[in-house]
């Protein structure tokens, strides 16, 4: 069997044409997207990144507003600015470029950002409502991860998902997100003992722990479908995955390609997290009310 390819650039493209119409309706009600990005210092793998992201505002019509701060920044002058951007009605959303310099506590920068404006869902109301099944924002990566999936056509609720990788940002939300649709989910970490010995049983096997190489075909049940979030730069500066994609497509039914498959989808449920926080400012409802007013998530199919 070869597995067929998960295409994140042909869905995120296709999501992002949905988007423009989105930013059009928007415009009507006299609202413009804005997502601020703030980065601290000239990490310049940060640089790339915070590109990425301003092109792909453009992209779609949603202002960006580049945030660059010197890497001796005070924290208490971040914290001044994010709550300057918490009340400036033109800002949708705030996203805060990781990592920071080692003077600033993460935590308590990300727990300044505004519920309402935390597109990158990092808050930990945020991860609250995800842990109870009923999130603001779902975290950019784990959200298009679940949309990848959703162009295969498969039915999650039920299947064995072995998730390797336990990150506040990819693993454990992802975890979450699929156990919500009724997965019966495994998560591995750098602790886990014999990790071939969960991840043959995974019918759906998603993996972000950032090694390449780490999955080989004798891993992978035939027929899984395999997901690789991993992004790593090898010395020859070519880019992979953290799975041997020539073996593992030979045994998967699905996978995704690195580059091409989740870095894509990444940036734009950035953008879509922005866009939806745009509409929920049209509806002004408080914050404790979301589970009211919350729509369901986008569907990819
Ligand atoms: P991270 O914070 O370093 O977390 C890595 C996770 O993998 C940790 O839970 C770690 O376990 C686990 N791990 C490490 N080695 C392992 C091993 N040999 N076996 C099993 N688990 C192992 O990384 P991250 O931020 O989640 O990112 C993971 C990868 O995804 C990176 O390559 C990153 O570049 C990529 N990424 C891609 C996107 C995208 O848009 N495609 C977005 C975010 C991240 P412990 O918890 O025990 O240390």
């Amino acid at each position: 069997m070869t597995a067929q390819i998960i295409d994140g650039k042909a869905l995120s493209k296709q999501l992002r044409a949905g988007f423009r119409e989105r930013v059009g309706r928007l415009a009507q009600h006299g609202v413009r997207p804005g997502l601020a990005v703030i980065l601290v210092g000239d990490n310049p793998a940060s640089r790339v990144y915070v590109g990425n992201k301003v092109k792909a505002c453009e992209e779609c019509g949603v202002r960006s507003l580049h945030v660059a701060l010197p890497a001796d920044t005070p924290e208490v002058e971040m914290l001044a600015r994010i709550a300057q951007l918490n009340a400036d009605p033109t800002v949708h959303g705030i996203l805060i470029q990781l990592p920071l310099p080692a003077h600033i506590d993460v935590r308590r920068v990300l727990e300044a950002i505004s519920v309402h404006k935390d597109v990158d869902g990092f808050h930990l109301y945020n991860v609250g409502g995800l842990v109870v099944g009923n999130t603001i924002f779902p975290p950019c990566t784990p959200y298009g991860v679940q949309l990848l999936l959703d162009t295969t056509g498969t039915e999650v609720a039920g299947k064995n998902v072995v998730v390797v990788g336990a990150s506040n940002i990819v693993g454990k939300p992802m975890a979450l997100m699929l156990l919500q649709r009724e997965a019966t989910v495994t998560i591995c970490h750098a602790r886990t003992r014999d990790l071939a010995q969960h991840t043959i049983l995974a019918d759906i096997l998603i993996v972000a722990a950032g090694k390449p190489g780490l999955i080989v075909p004798q891993m992978v049940k035939q027929g899984a479908i395999v997901i690789d979030v991993g992004i790593n730069r090898l010395p020859d500066n070519r880019i992979v995955g953290d799975v041997d994609f020539d073996g593992v497509k030979e045994k998967a039914s699905w996978i995704t390609p690195v580059p091409g498959g989740v870095g894509p989808m990444t940036v734009t449920m950035l953008i879509e997290n922005t866009l939806r926080s745009a509409e929920r400012s049209l509806q002004g409802t408080p914050a404790d009310h979301y589970q009211e007013w919350e729509a369901p998530m986008l569907k990819a199919v």
